[in-house]
């Protein structure tokens, strides 16, 4: 069973709409719909915004269902000159931008106990969304999305996570459904459509694009999941 977790109803509703037999449950507030997408068993739900929610739901999943490998969709800002608004990030790889202990001589991003900053995506569900998009005429980029409990809007901030972490993309769940997954050794990817320039522009990029943004990152996965 692939699990299938987004943010915000706008990130999951397409594809439930294309569940056949649908079956509800709620756990903890969060509601996971099981059932069968282009006839793969797959369980989606909306976990809420941030890191916190997005951990317990990736976690609830995993112990409630036989997921064998998780999908996170989504949208964020751009963090790189090659991909703009509508264009699709697909993460290599995931971190924390604002797990830091820095100032006791940890890099920053280390994520203390299994002394990692860089969360793998697996490579097979990787090079298979890079391939589909592709088909879908999607520009896309693979690298680094940068995880964090901030909507990021500044130059500034933009620039300092690029710096600490090379990132493509900002967002606020993917890296904390990675380390989920790194922990319970469950394969994943994280493919978010681009909605805002994460700086002066992104609260106004944002109510403009996010829910465009989100049916086409919708668009790649329902395929993905097709083909996995
Ligand atoms: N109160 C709003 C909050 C949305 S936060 C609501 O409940 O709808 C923005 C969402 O889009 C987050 O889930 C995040 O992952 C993503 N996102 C898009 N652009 C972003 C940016 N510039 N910085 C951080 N997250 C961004």
């Amino acid at each position: 069973m692939i699990g299938i977790i987004g943010a915000m109803q706008i990130e999951i509703d397409g594809l439930r709409a294309m569940l056949d037999t649908p079956t509800s449950c709620t756990i903890s507030g969060i509601e996971y719909t099981s059932g069968s997408l282009h006839g793969v068993d797959v369980v989606m739900a909306v976990c809420g915004i941030g890191k916190v929610f997005a951990a317990i739901c990736a976690q609830t999943m995993m112990l409630s269902y036989p997921v064998e490998a998780v999908i996170n969709t989504g949208v964020a800002g751009t963090l790189s000159p090659n991909i703009g608004i509508q264009d699709i990030a697909i993460a290599s790889d995931l971190v924390q931008h604002d797990m830091d202990t820095s100032a006791i001589g940890d890099p920053p991003g280390l994520l203390s106990g299994i002394n990692v900053i860089h969360l793998p995506c697996q490579p097979k569900l990787v090079s298979l969304a890079e391939e589909i998009a592709a088909e879908l005429g999607f520009h896309t980029e693979t690298g680094t999305i940068a995880s964090g409990d901030q909507f990021v809007h500044t130059d500034g901030e933009k620039e300092r996570i690029r710096t600490a972490f090379g990132g493509i993309a900002a967002e606020m769940e993917g890296g904390s459904i990675a380390q989920v997954c790194y922990v319970n050794q469950v394969p994943c990817v994280v493919i978010r459509a681009i909605s805002d320039d994460a700086s002066g522009n992104s609260p106004a990029d944002y109510s403009q694009f996010a829910a465009k943004a989100a049916e086409r990152s919708i668009q790649l996965v329902s395929q993905l999941v097709r083909r996995y």
